[in-house]
């Protein structure tokens, strides 16, 4: 049997939040791992990028395995100082929007950077290097974005993102549903976030009672990527937020060492829908500098996901995505089926 720490429960998700373990030295010693398979370089690696990964999330990883998928995720390590020509600090060309803490790259929908941190900070993140402190929203700035979705009535879906928008409070989450259910042309409201698999007590009954009695359709968009992250608890949180009404998706990064195995993928995409998620998008690494380490050629990608339609119902193939700075819309990675 695999052997996991124990942690408590029933802590509230801000004091969790608080207790994020951030040494990378502190962490190897939670999970009982010799810290001679890490070394000084590795753990330097966190002035790169913060290291803050709650202890729910450490909870689901294997004891003394320094391979864990999970904590391959969040360990800094010295392959991060390596220098790549295709990797920059802005891949998706992000950093200079017109309106502070609004993405408007496609038509129909637009982007909130509602909160500029995460509870976790994955090492992979194509948002490690963006300067956060110009974009947080505060009431006001968020009162602007608010007046900029309502002018333009082609938009009718308003994704709250970051960072990680359930880093704001529920408070503040349930005054921005107020704005948007007034706005006649808003249909959906989405949430991308990673937050309740780090911290599963994030998904609060307030939370849920909030969507459930929303005029608007709440879709979550879920980050995971390995069966792994999900565990009974976890699970219990998505089935509240499903009986709320909420949709749940799911999309994943493709990690080298984490999940570039077609068994793993496979595994991830049961646990999901076991969990009652659909997975949406498998997203090719974005080139960002620092997490050249991760990244899987298109070549291996389109394979897997071939290797996947053989194996697993059609719902329960992500579609295999890349995001072009610039571009219109996610841009889909042609399997080549006949070649
Ligand atoms: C990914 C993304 C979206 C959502 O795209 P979907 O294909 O609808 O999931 C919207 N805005 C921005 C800026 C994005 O990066
Ligand atoms: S949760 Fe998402 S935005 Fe936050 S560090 Fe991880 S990948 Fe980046």
């Amino acid at each position: 049997m695999i052997q996991r720490i124990d942690t408590n429960l029933q802590t509230s998700w801000q004091k969790e939040l608080a207790m994020a373990v951030s040494d990378p030295e502190n962490l190897l010693k939670i999970l009982s791992i010799d810290s001679t398979y890490y070394g000084e370089k590795d753990f330097k690696a966190r002035k790169l990028f913060p290291m803050k990964v709650p202890l729910p999330f450490i909870q689901k990883m294997e004891l003394g395995n320094p391979n864990d998928p999970l904590l391959l995720q969040v360990m800094p390590s010295v392959s991060e100082y390596l220098e790549h020509a295709q990797f920059s600090k802005d891949p998706l060309l992000e950093q200079n929007n017109q309106q502070p803490g609004v993405l408007h790259k496609y038509k129909s929908r637009v982007l909130l950077m509602l909160r500029g941190g995460c509870a976790v900070n994955c090492r992979y993140c194509f948002r490690r290097h963006f300067p956060y402190q110009d974009n947080h929203l505060n009431k006001r700035a968020l009162e602007q974005a608010v007046d900029y979705i309502a002018a333009d009535n082609q938009i009718n879906e308003v994704i709250l993102s970051g960072g990680d928008p359930l880093m704001a409070g529920d408070d503040t989450i349930s005054w921005l549903m107020d704005k948007l259910e007034a706005l006649p042309q808003i249909k959906r409201m989405r949430i991308h976030t990673r937050l309740p698999v780090v911290i599963p007590n994030r998904i609060t009954s307030e939370l849920c009672q909030r969507f459930k009695s929303s005029s608007l359709q709440v879709v979550m968009v879920t980050h995971i990527n390995h069966g792994n992250e999900i565990d009974s608890y976890l699970a219990n949180k998505f089935a509240e937020l499903k009986q709320a009404g909420v949709t749940l998706l799911n999309q994943s990064v493709l990690l080298k060492n984490v999940n570039d195995d077609a068994n793993v993928l496979c595994e991830l995409s049961e646990a999901l829908f076991s969990a009652g998620i659909i997975p949406y998008y498998l997203h090719l690494l974005d080139k960002v500098e620092g997490a050249s380490h991760f990244d899987i050629d298109e070549s291996q990608a389109r394979e897997l996901i071939k290797t996947l339609l053989l194996e697993l119902p059609g719902f329960l193939v992500p579609k295999l995505v890349r995001e072009i700075g610039g571009e219109r819309s996610k841009t889909p990675i042609d399997l080549r089926l006949n070649d």
